[in-house]
């Protein structure tokens, strides 16, 4: 365990002024405290079993606490804080008797609840490693001295709040720089050489010409199919086999995405109906389908899906939902009531490519997801990025703490699946174990003794 640090009250002036560029180019300081981070904090008191909880953001001689838990502190005035405890350690600070420091009697903390005795945090820092704030627990109970590899989960929940920084920051450059150069817009010439076009989805939809492939999903330590993935396709007659994110976009932008969706919802259910008549041991299969923002916007979702289940004799086990955190945004009242009710009729939801939505954290609270599915930027940077290894053992650790599945998507080397499997990951997917496939070749597949995968090599 890093030992309780000397509070040092002096920084050298020039890593100070670093620093506070760095926190005034995040903007965070001229924001209304913001429920996004609430979730991050609310973790840290179930996960810590901490009184309280702040996440604050030190400027010349304030702390300005950003979310908290436990106790009601919107600012602290830096001397009355150990904010400087932070700046001064090159790593997490834990002190366990607060009331045993030189500089006790004015901490704020301590002056309104006595009884705090555990105190622990973690830097939040920029980009170029300037400590901008810090993820601090407080805790009656001094337990944590004796844990100390909990320390580690705070430092990622803090490195979390530093990306959704980071992302930020990039957006809101993103937006200045589109806003000083607005894009030409599209003359009628250049719009008609944009391929495809709604008509074109409207016919390949009349013509039969789209097709769910399937990829398997599997409990890592056995390889065993647990499930599959259904994703779409567009046969096209000239051009081939086209590619979801080809299509999806204009579908959506055209609003054909709902008879799209549609048609994939049912074509999987038929598929699963298919599967169980000819093997019984489907009947554990979970198939899963990518829904997109529109089909949420719609209030009949959940009765169609009920009716769809009703018409194919499925139990509501046998269908997953995938949706992205993103498509949830535009509406999240909606959202809400609509994934309630998907939630009722017992079928899973799972939020997609979770760790890309910059306020990924915020939803998994007020959204009733059953599974994650760590987005495969994550997972294939995770042998070589130690950034990533802790995202993604963080999410884990997140999702145990929830009681939520965690699936990692895009496992495509043997030494991530070792990582994962040691990290404690209980299901995926990837090119690794099998490729997106045909119904027919996942009927063979199916057959496989007790439907266990060989083991993977490179
Ligand atoms: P997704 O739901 O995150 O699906 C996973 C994507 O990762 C699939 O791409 C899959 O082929 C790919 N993948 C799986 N394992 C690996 C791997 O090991 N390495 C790599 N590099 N890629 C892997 P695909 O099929 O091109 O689909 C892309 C996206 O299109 C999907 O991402 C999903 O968001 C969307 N999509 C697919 N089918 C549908 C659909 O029926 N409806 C809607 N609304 N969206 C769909
Ligand atoms: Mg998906
Ligand atoms: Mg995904």
């Amino acid at each position: 365990m890093s030992k309780a640090r000397l509070a040092t009250e002096i920084i050298e002036p020039e890593l100070e002024t670093m620093r506070l560029a760095a926190l005034a180019s995040t903007g965070i300081l001229d924001t209304a405290p913001e429920s996004c981070y609430d979730a991050i904090t609310h973790l840290c008191a179930v996960y810590f079993k901490a009184d309280v909880v702040l996440l604050g953001f030190g400027d010349v001689s304030r702390v300005w606490v950003k979310s908290y838990v436990g106790h009601e502190i919107h600012e602290i005035p830096r001397r009355n804080s150990l904010f400087e405890m932070v700046l001064a350690a090159d790593g997490p600070v834990v002190v366990s008797d607060v009331s045993a420091l030189p500089h006790a009697q004015r901490l704020l903390v301590q002056s309104r609840r006595p009884d705090i005795v555990f105190f622990a945090s973690a830097p939040v820092r920029s980009s170029e490693g300037c400590i901008l704030g810090s993820l601090s627990i407080f805790c009656s109970d001094p337990y944590l001295s004796k844990n100390p590899d909990q320390i580690s989960m705070l430092e990622n929940l803090a490195n979390m709040v530093a990306s959704q920084l980071e992302l930020r920051r990039i957006q809101n450059s993103l937006s200045q720089q589109s806003a000083r150069e607005p894009r030409p817009s599209l003359t009628l010439s250049s719009q008609s050489q944009i391929w495809p076009r709604a008509q074109d989805l409207r016919r390949a939809l009349e013509q039969r010409q789209f097709v769910l492939y399937y990829q398997p999903e599997v409990e890592l330590a056995t390889r065993k199919i647990i499930g599959l993935e259904a994703l779409i396709r567009w046969n096209h007659p000239q051009r081939g086999l086209i590619p979801p994110m080809d299509f999806i976009p204009l579908a959506e932008e055209s609003g054909l995405i709902l008879p799209i969706g549609d048609w994939g919802l049912s074509e999987a259910c038929s598929q699963i109906q298919h599967w169980c008549r000819q093997d019984s041991r489907s009947t554990t299969l979970r198939v899963c389908v990518n829904l997109s923002a529109r089909q949420f916007s719609r209030e009949g979702l959940a009765d169609h899906v009920e009716a769809l289940l009703l018409q194919t004799g499925l139990s509501s086990r046998q269908l997953g939902l995938e949706m992205t955190e993103s498509s949830l945004i535009p509406n999240v009242k909606t959202a809400l009531h609509v994934l309630g009710s998907l939630r009722r009729l017992g079928v899973s939801l799972l939020m997609d490519d979770f760790g890309t939505g910059y306020s990924s954290l915020n939803h998994l609270h007020s959204f009733p997801f059953d599974v994650l599915k760590i987005d495969r930027s994550f997972v294939g940077r995770i042998t070589e990025s130690e950034q990533s290894l802790q995202i993604v053992r963080t999410i884990i650790e997140l999702a145990r703490v929830l009681g939520m599945d965690v699936v990692a998507e895009g496992i495509e080397t043997v030494e991530q699946y070792e990582v994962l499997l040691k990290l404690g990951c209980r299901f995926g997917q990837g090119f690794l174990f099998a490729r997106p496939m045909t119904a027919e070749a996942v009927t063979e597949l199916l057959t496989l003794p007790e439907r266990i995968l060989p083991e993977p090599r490179n």
